[in-house]
């Protein structure tokens, strides 16, 4: 069943205020079988009666967003009733509850307040526990989709849609459900993934198959009925045994500490270029203290002799961007902390810095291990300073979660 959005307010349109309401109206009722097809977001005034006609014509379920307060510019339920020709009349039951709650304040109880109590004929009033105007539904009838006119404060939306919109939802919601499956998968290109799966997929029959990249990572997203996702399912791990790090939306870091922790495993870091973000991603997962020992921010060469014990012969002839250095460094970090495991990172982020050898964007990336194995791995990523760091530190836990997994899958 095909919803409709519109979102009334001009500070939404200057750019004043950021519309959050679509995201989670459209989170909200993708469960529950609905699915936005489109969203309008119009300035207060006539505009909201052009883009409700328009809706009303083309949707089955019509969602406002604001309007419906006590000031001129709230007009959405005026412009609703008129259009829909249903007569305002004032309800008893709110008119109390806008007493009750204003009185309580010491606010009085003007003309303008009491405009919020005016429900159109037919309409079942949603009540607001966080402010004056209560929301309205308007069930389907002949010349109109079901409409639900709802407030602009979130803190008022959020409840309202929750204790009375999704129960409405509950009972007119389509027998038919489509179903969406997200699999992420780490340091693969979008085009990669396509390559392998996409033709496949979409020939299974009623599946719909979308892409969002991100940086060092990219979510297949698979929309249809329980049986065909099975088979996408099956399809994609099948051609990626061991990128799909998530299918529930868990970030790879999360991934990684989870992993540690199931086995009881530790880390450490030691950081160059990536300036301590590596060990900020892994200490912003719950529960990292079980397995995060310590982590370093090593920039300046001495500074890498100093804590991690790399030696200052390596720099004279490598450089500091270096497989030897990434190595010592990844090494120190873990034997310092007595960790299973160390990661460790330095690159030239640029915009300066590169060499004809060692390019702006050139990374190494190391991981050494409790066995005595170290691991190094140089990249590339040309890019701004912070995306720079983001992919790095995605390759660095994807470095980690594939060691972990490949070390504990039978061989
Ligand atoms: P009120 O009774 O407060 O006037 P209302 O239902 O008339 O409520 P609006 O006047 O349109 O709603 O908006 C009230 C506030 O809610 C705005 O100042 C804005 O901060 C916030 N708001 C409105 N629409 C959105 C939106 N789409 N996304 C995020 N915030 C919004
Ligand atoms: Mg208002």
């Amino acid at each position: 069943m095909n919803a409709i959005v519109i979102n009334t307010g001009t500070e939404l349109l200057l750019g004043h205020v950021l519309n959050t309401h679509l995201q989670f109206i459209a989170r909200e009722i993708f469960p529950l079988g609905f699915r936005v097809a489109r969203q309008l977001t119009v300035p207060d005034g006539v505009a909201i009666q052009e883009a409700l006609s328009e809706a009303f014509c083309s949707a089955e379920l019509v969602f406002v967003t604001g309007g419906l307060g006590p000031t001129s510019d709230d007009i959405t339920r005026d412009a609703t009733a008129e259009l829909l020709r249903l007569p305002l009349q004032r309800d008893a039951t709110v008119i109390s509850a806008i007493t009750a709650r204003l009185t309580a304040r010491g606010f009085p109880i003007t003309e303008a307040v009491l405009r919020q109590a005016e429900v159109p004929e037919g309409a079942v009033v949603l009540p607001n526990a966080n402010g004056t105007a209560p929301g309205l539904y308007l069930p389907s009838a002949e010349n109109r989709p079901h409409v639900f006119l709802l407030p602009g404060p979130p803190r008022e939306l959020h409840p309202m849609f929750r204790e009375s919109v999704a129960p409405i939802l509950q009972s007119i919601r389509p027998a038919q459900r489509l179903e969406a499956r997200t699999f992420t998968l780490a340091c693969v290109g979008e085009s990669v993934v396509e390559a392998a799966v996409g033709e496949q997929i979409q020939s299974l029959g009623e599946v719909e198959l979308g892409y969002c990249a991100r940086a060092g990572e990219v979510d297949i997203r698979v929309l249809g009925g329980r049986a065909v996702l099975d088979q996408a399912e099956a399809l994609i791990k099948r051609a990626f045994p061991d990128a799909v790090f998530t299918s529930s939306g868990e970030s790879l870091e999360a991934a990684v500490v989870r992993l540690l922790t199931e086995r009881a495993q530790t880390l450490a870091t030691a950081e160059s270029c990536t300036g301590g973000y590596l060990a900020h991603r892994v200490t912003n997962v719950p529960g990292s203290s079980a397995v995060f020992l310590a982590g370093h921010i090593t920039y300046a060469n001495e500074a890498k002799q100093r804590e991690l014990n790399v030696a200052s012969s390596l720099f004279e002839p490598h450089g500091a961007v270096s497989e030897p250095v990434a190595r010592a460094m990844a090494e120190g970090a873990r034997r310092k902390a007595h960790a299973d495991y160390a990661l460790a990172t330095t690159g030239i982020a640029g915009p300066a810095g590169g060499s004809g050898e060692k390019p702006v964007g050139t990374v190494f990336i190391a991981l050494a291990c409790r066995t005595g194995e170290t691991i190094v791995e140089k990249s590339r990523f040309l890019t701004d300073r912070e995306t720079f760091k983001q992919m790095t530190t995605q390759a660095a836990l994807e470095m980690l979660r594939r060691r972990i997994i490949a070390t504990l899958s039978p061989q």
